[in-house]
C-alpha cells in the first residue's frame, strides 16, 4: 500500500515538474514568428537613463532564423508584414526588432516617388536574414538620420561606410552575397544597427529638428550626404566586420 502511494507520489511529482518545465520553457512570443492579433506596432526609442530597455525589442538581441524555418509560409507571410508596415509608415527600410520580434531579418527599399529621399536615387525591394558585413569601404558618409522608431525625434548626424559588401540568406534559406553602395549602403547600415541594439539618437552627437534641418539643406549650408570626418560617431561602431550578430552580442558587455 505504501509502495503504491510513494509510487504514485514519485509520478505525479514527474508529471508536474514536467508540466513546470515547459511553462518555464514556453516560447517568449518576441522569438516567435507569430503575428500578434494587437500590439503590432512599430516599438519607440527608449533615452538611455529610462527605464524599460531591459524589456524593449529594439535594446535586446534578434535570434537567427533556423534552416526549417525557411521556404514556410509562416516566414513569408511574417516578412510581408513588416514590408506591409515599412510602406503603411513611408519608411526606406524596417527591421524586425522594431516590431518587438527579435529576428535577423530587415527589409530596406526606396522607391523613387519618395520625395525626400528622390536625390539619393531608389533603392531596390531586398529582405536580408542572418545578415552579415563582410567588407566595407575606408571612406565613411555622413547622414542625417531619422527612424521610424524615432517618432518627434531630432535628425542625428552619423557616418556610415560609403559601401559594404553583406553575406546573407534569402526567404528560401539560399546564400546570398552582394556589394551596396550610396543610399542602398546608408540604409543597410541603419537597419543594421537595429540588429546591434539601440538607434542612431544614441550614437549622434549632433542633432537637428526636421525643420532645421530641412532650412539648413535648403540654403546649402550642411551637406545632406558627403564624405564624413574621422570625429563623425560610427553608426554601426563596435561591430567588428565579418562577425555574425550572434558573435557580435556574445562579445557585447
Ligand atoms: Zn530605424
Amino acid at each position: 500500500m505504501l509502495d503504491t502511494m510513494t509510487r504514485n507520489y514519485f509520478i505525479y511529482s514527474i508529471v508536474l515538474i514536467s508540466m513546470l518545465l515547459q511553462s518555464c520553457g514556453s516560447t517568449d512570443p518576441s522569438l516567435t514568428l507569430d503575428i500578434p492579433k494587437e500590439g503590432f506596432e512599430v516599438v519607440q526609442y527608449i533615452p538611455v537613463e529610462s527605464d524599460g530597455r531591459d524589456t524593449n525589442a529594439l535594446y535586446l538581441a534578434p535570434r537567427r532564423i533556423k534552416d526549417d524555418e525557411f521556404n514556410t509560409a509562416e516566414l513569408n507571410v511574417y516578412i510581408d508584414s513588416m514590408y506591409a508596415m515599412m510602406l503603411r509608415k513611408s519608411g526606406v527600410g524596417i527591421a524586425s526588432n522594431q516590431l518587438g520580434k527579435r529576428l535577423q531579418i530587415f527589409i530596406i527599399e526606396a522607391k523613387s516617388s519618395n520625395p525626400r529621399y528622390k536625390v539619393l536615387g531608389p533603392v531596390a525591394k531586398q529582405v536580408f536574414i542572418n545578415p552579415k558585413i563582410t567588407k566595407t569601404s575606408k571612406e565613411r558618409k555622413n547622414f542625417w538620420h531619422g527612424c521610424l522608431s524615432a517618432h518627434g525625434e531630432k535628425r542625428g548626424n552619423v557616418a556610415t561606410y560609403e559601401w559594404i559588401e553583406y553575406e546573407c540568406q534569402n526567404q528560401k534559406g539560399e546564400i546570398q552575397q552582394g556589394r551596396l553602395e550610396g543610399f542602398a549602403s546608408v540604409i543597410f547600415q541603419h537597419e543594421f544597427r537595429h540588429m546591434l541594439n539601440g538607434t542612431y539618437l544614441d550614437h549622434a552627437n549632433h542633432f537637428l529638428s526636421r525643420g532645421e534641418l530641412d532650412a539648413k539643406l535648403d540654403a546649402e549650408e550642411l551637406p545632406f550626404f558627403d564624405l564624413a570626418n574621422d570625429t563623425l560617431p560610427l553608426l554601426i561602431e563596435g561591430y567588428v566586420v565579418g562577425e555574425t550578430l550572434d558573435e557580435f552580442h556574445s562579445h557585447k558587455k
